[in-house]
């Protein structure tokens, strides 16, 4: 979801309104994810606002706005989502690369995303959504269940 620096000239010149717009006034600041992240930890529309804690993880949400298709230049309305960061680095996950946080930040603010409050956590979402195990050792054995001598 960071815009990469040789994909920052396929946005257009006025991607900055363009995402502002679709996170202010048509997402009126809520991540617009329906379940297009596909990570299937909210039932409907993804609830969380931007500046507010995210749920499950508590880090500050960071609204962005998504490319369905991941073609920049496609900034048709259809096209894009506001995502929060969760659901968008889920959404765009064999897209993304492992970068700077550095140059991560750079390529939001170039693009026009800076974050309102505090610099985006980008990462910290992801590892609360890796599936528990639970240790083998944990597992009662045979001889504990009812009906075992
Ligand atoms: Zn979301
Ligand atoms: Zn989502």
């Amino acid at each position: 979801m960071p815009i990469r620096p040789e994909n920052r000239r396929r946005y257009p010149v006025d991607w900055p309104e363009i995402s502002l717009h679709i996170r202010t006034v048509r997402a009126g600041g809520r991540c617009e994810c329906r379940g297009e992240c596909g990570r299937g930890t909210h039932d409907g529309r993804c609830p969380n606002r931007n500046g507010a804690p995210a749920y499950g993880t508590g880090s500050q949400v960071v609204l962005t706005v998504a490319h369905l298709d991941h073609t920049p230049e496609n900034c048709d309305p259809g096209n894009l989502r506001a995502m929060c960061q969760g659901c968008h680095l889920h959404y765009d996950r064999e897209h993304h690369r492992q970068t700077a946080a550095a140059t991560r930040r750079a390529a939001l603010e170039d693009a026009g995303q800076q974050p309102l409050f505090l610099e985006p956590a980008l990462d910290e979402c992801e590892p609360e959504w890796q599936p528990r195990r639970r240790p083998v050792e944990d597992v009662p054995g045979p001889d504990t269940w009812p009906g075992a001598a």
